[in-house]
C-alpha cells in the first residue's frame, strides 16, 4: 500500500514526484512510455523560468528526472489499464497496485484532423511531431495545419529545414502569442492559407498533396507537398478512468481549485485536466499543488 500513486510521468507528474519526495510520502510513479509526456514533441522550451534563452525540452526533462533521484521515488514503466477509485487500486500490465491517494497526471495526445488519407499516411508524410521528423524535410515542402502557438512554434522550428512551410489555418487569424505571430511574419519560408480547410490527405505511398478548401469561395484546390504536421489541439489521455470521474465532453478531467477530482482521494494535474492556460510552468504549478492537497487529505 503506497501513499500516493503518481500516473503519468510528464512535466507535472515529475513535480508531483518532487514535492511527494519532500513530503516524504511513500509514492509510487508510473509512466507508460518514457518519462516527459508532450513537452518532447517541442525541441526547445523558451518560456520556462529560469533558463534565458530557453532550454532544450529533453533537457529539461532530464534535469528533473536527476532532481528526484536523491528522493528515492520508486518509477516504474507501465500502463495504468483502469483505475477504482473507491479503492484507489491502479490495473497495470504487471498486476495491480493501491494507494491512500491518487495523482493522475496523464496528459494529452495530438487531436486528429479526422481526414481521408490521415491514418493511411500517418509515419509517410503525416506527422504530429515536427521535432522526431522534421530533419527528414531537408530542402522539401511541407504543410503545417493549425493556428495556436503549437502551430506557430513547429512551423518556425520546420523552416530549419524544410524549403517552404504552408500554414493552413481555418480562420482568418492565429490565436498564436503575438511574439509567435510576429515570428512567423518575419519568416521568408512561411506562407499562410487562412480561412482554408485542409479536406483531404492525398498520396499512394506517401504524401503527395493535400485538397484544400478556401472556406471564403468554397473552392477546392490541390496543394502539392512532402509532408503534413497536423497542430489542432489536443485530447486528454483519460480513457482508463471508464466514466468514473466527471470531465467535460472532451474527456478533460474536471478538478476543484485544490485539484482534486469528483472522487475523495483522487486528484488530477497537468495536461488531462479542464483549465484555461495549458503550459509547462502551469502543469509544473498543478502538480505542486495536487500534494500539498494529498498531504493534507492523508491527515485527514
Ligand atoms: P490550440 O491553442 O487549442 O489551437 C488549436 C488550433 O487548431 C486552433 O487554431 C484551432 O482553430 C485549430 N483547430 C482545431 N480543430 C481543428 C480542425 N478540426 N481543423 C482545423 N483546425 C482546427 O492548440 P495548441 O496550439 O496545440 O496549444 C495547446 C495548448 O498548449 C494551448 O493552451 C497553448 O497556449 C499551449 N502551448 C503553449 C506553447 C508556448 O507557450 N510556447 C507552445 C505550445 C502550446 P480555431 O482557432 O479556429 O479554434
Amino acid at each position: 500500500m503506497y501513499d500516493l500513486i503518481i500516473i503519468g510521468a510528464g512535466p507535472a507528474g515529475l513535480t508531483a514526484a518532487l514535492y511527494a519526495g519532500r513530503a516524504q510520502l511513500e509514492t509510487l510513479l508510473l509512466e507508460k512510455m518514457v518519462p516527459g509526456g508532450r513537452i518532447l514533441m517541442s525541441e526547445t522550451i523558451e518560456n520556462f523560468p529560469g533558463f534565458p534563452g530557453g532550454i532544450s525540452t529533453h533537457e529539461l526533462i532530464a534535469k528533473m528526472q536527476e532532481q528526484l533521484r536523491p528522493l528515492g521515488i520508486e518509477a516504474v514503466s507501465d500502463e495504468a489499464l483502469a483505475i477504482d477509485c473507491k479503492k484507489k487500486i491502479v490495473r497495470l500490465n504487471s498486476g495491480e497496485v493501491q494507494a491512500r491517494a491518487i495523482i493522475i497526471a496523464a496528459g494529452a495526445r495530438p487531436r486528429k484532423l479526422g481526414v481521408e488519407g490521415e491514418e493511411r499516411l500517418a509515419g509517410k508524410g503525416v506527422s504530429y511531431c515536427a521535432t522526431c521528423d522534421g530533419p527528414l524535410y531537408k530542402g522539401k515542402d511541407v504543410v503545417v495545419v493549425g493556428g495556436g502557438d503549437a502551430v506557430a512554434e513547429e512551423a518556425i522550428y520546420l523552416s530549419r529545414f524544410a524549403r517552404q512551410v504552408q500554414i493552413i489555418h481555418r480562420r482568418d487569424q492565429f490565436r498564436a502569442s503575438a511574439l509567435l505571430q510576429a515570428r512567423l511574419k518575419k519568416n521568408e519560408k512561411m506562407k499562410f492559407a487562412l480561412s482554408n480547410l485542409v479536406k483531404r490527405i492525398n498520396g499512394a505511398s506517401k504524401v503527395e498533396s493535400v485538397t484544400v478548401q478556401d472556406l471564403k469561395t468554397s473552392g477546392e484546390y490541390d496543394l502539392p507537398c512532402d509532408g503534413v504536421f497536423i497542430y489542432i489541439g489536443y485530447e486528454p489521455e483519460t480513457e482508463f478512468l471508464k466514466n468514473q470521474l466527471k470531465t467535460d465532453e472532451k474527456g478533460f478531467i474536471i478538478t476543484d481549485n485544490n485539484l482534486s477530482a469528483s472522487e475523495r482521494g483522487i486528484f488530477a494535474c497537468g495536461d488531462c485536466c479542464k483549465k484555461d492556460f495549458y503550459q509547462v510552468i502551469t502543469a509544473c504549478a498543478d502538480g505542486a499543488a495536487a500534494v500539498d492537497s494529498v498531504s493534507k487529505y492523508l491527515m485527514g
